[in-house]
Parts: C-alpha cells; sequence; structure tokens
C-alpha cells in the first residue's frame, strides 16, 4: 500500500502523461502510477546504488519493466530533453529540490508540470519556481506519522491561467495585514489563503523552533546574535500576526 503523502503526490499526475520521478527509491510512486494505468512510460531516476537495485527489483517484480525505466544517475541528467511531461521530486529538502532542478534546467524544455514534495525549505523551492518562470497552480498540506507534509504543483508560464505577478501580488488580509510576496513564499500563497488547521498547527510549531533559536541567542554576547534574534523576533512577530487572523 501506498503512504497517505505517495497517494496524493500521484493525484497530481494527469492520466496518460510519461513520467520521471527523480530520487525514486523503491520506484513505488511510478509502479502505482503504472499500476493505476495513469502514465504511459516512466523513468525512475536514482543517484544512490542500493535505493536503484531497490527499484530495479520492485519494478521487475511487479512485471513492470515494459513501462517503466529504472536509472542511475544524479538528478535530471537520467532523462533527455522532451522524453517526459511531468517530473516528480519528493521526500527531500527544498534546497537539494531547487537544486536539481538548476543543474537539469536543459531538461525541462517540453517538460508541462512538476510536483515537488520537499520535506522542509518549502520556500527555497517557491523562489526557484518564481525565479525560472514556473507558476504554482496548487498547494497541498498533510499530515502522516508525526510529520507535515506539502506538495507543489507548478507548470511553465504559458501554460499557466495566470502569471506569477497575479500569484504574489500583495493583498490585503482581512484584519488589514499585507500579505506580501515574501511572506507568500514562505508560507504559500494557496495553503496561505486555504489557512487549514494542519498548516497553522505547522506555523504554530515553527514558532517554537525559531523561539527556541531566540532562546540560545540571547545567551550569547555577540553583536551578530543580538541583530540576529531581533531579525528572528520580528519574523515570530509576522508569523503569530497572519496566525492571529486565521485563527
Ligand atoms: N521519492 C521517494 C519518496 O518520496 O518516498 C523517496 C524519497 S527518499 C527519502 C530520497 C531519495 O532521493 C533517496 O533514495 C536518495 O538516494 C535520492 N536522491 C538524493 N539526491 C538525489 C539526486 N541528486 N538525484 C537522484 N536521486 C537522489
Amino acid at each position: 500500500r501506498l503512504s497517505k503523502r505517495l497517494e496524493m503526490i500521484a493525484q497530481e499526475v494527469p492520466a496518460g502523461s510519461r513520467l520521471a520521478d527523480i530520487g525514486s527509491d523503491h520506484a513505488l510512486l511510478p509502479s502505482f502510477l503504472a499500476q493505476q494505468g495513469t502514465i504511459l512510460r516512466g523513468v525512475a531516476g536514482e543517484v544512490n546504488a542500493g535505493p536503484f537495485e531497490a527499484a530495479l527489483k520492485q519494478v521487475r517484480s511487479a512485471g513492470l519493466d515494459g513501462i517503466i525505466d529504472v536509472r542511475l544517475g544524479d538528478g535530471l541528467q537520467v532523462i533527455s530533453p522532451g522524453e517526459v511531461d511531468v517530473i516528480t521530486i519528493a521526500g527531500m529538502g527544498g534546497t537539494l529540490i531547487a537544486s536539481i532542478l538548476e543543474a537539469g534546467i536543459s531538461k525541462l524544455a517540453g517538460v508541462r508540470r512538476l510536483v515537488l514534495q520537499p520535506n522542509v525549505g518549502e520556500a527555497n523551492v517557491r523562489q526557484w519556481l518564481l525565479d525560472h518562470e514556473w507558476v504554482l497552480t496548487g498547494e497541498k498540506i498533510m499530515r502522516e506519522d508525526g510529520k507535515t507534509y506539502e506538495i507543489l504543483t507548478a507548470v511553465p508560464t504559458d501554460l499557466a491561467p495566470y502569471g506569477n505577478n497575479e500569484l504574489y501580488a500583495s493583498r490585503t488580509l482581512p484584519g488589514g495585514l499585507i500579505a506580501d510576496r515574501k511572506l507568500m513564499l514562505q508560507m504559500g500563497p494557496f495553503l496561505l489563503r486555504e489557512a487549514s488547521q494542519v498548516w497553522i498547527d505547522k506555523w504554530l510549531n515553527e514558532l517554537e523552533k525559531l523561539n527556541r533559536i531566540c532562546e540560545r541567542l540571547s545567551h550569547s554576547e555577540l553583536e551578530a546574535s543580538r541583530s540576529k534574534e531581533a531579525e528572528i523576533k520580528r519574523e515570530m512577530q509576522r508569523i503569530k500576526e497572519v496566525l492571529e487572523l486565521c485563527t
């Protein structure tokens, strides 16, 4: 059985897609999508030998080797330009996801959709998408086994029903607070609008983490620690104001 997290990622892959799942581990996601008949072709990419072998075994034992090709390589190096129209990258940090996209940018020509699930550092992924003219078309947030996950879906500008200027345009939240680009990159433009309980809990938890960092910094005599502490306190204030409006 697929985890709820992978199931939610799978829902973002349109029927008839040619998919590359990068960092596929046991190739569970492409296997599920092939078994369902959602994808026509799949590439399961892995940079590490152990997960690569596990993916090969999974695909063979499920009799899916006619549909899914398991390839060993770093990031998007495993695909050729124009080979796939959807790329999923899930279960890694946001910085790593952004660096995989950056290093493989030439392979994105012809890709119609990215489905990205960073475990942490979602803002890095949103920033990368914004900088490279990909437009977020949806964000989901969910909790499983005590962890919170965000799933970001994006399309190239020419396929998007609106542009990034519209998506990230500053808006006044009910209560008068201005949600600007920086805040939306951090908290998610769709997630901010939806303000689900899971999202609120995630940010309450972030506030606790930031508070602990401030406590540690307050014991330091260094000037740099003072200014870092002040910066974190301002950030915490902004997050608190947003959450107060949502609850
Ligand atoms: N995508 C699966 C999921 O969401 O359940 C597996 C996530 S697993 C935690 C991350 C996988 O990414 C590991 O198997 C790791 O070997 C692989 N990985 C890390 N960096 C990679 C890279 N640059 N290119 C390809 N795979 C990578």
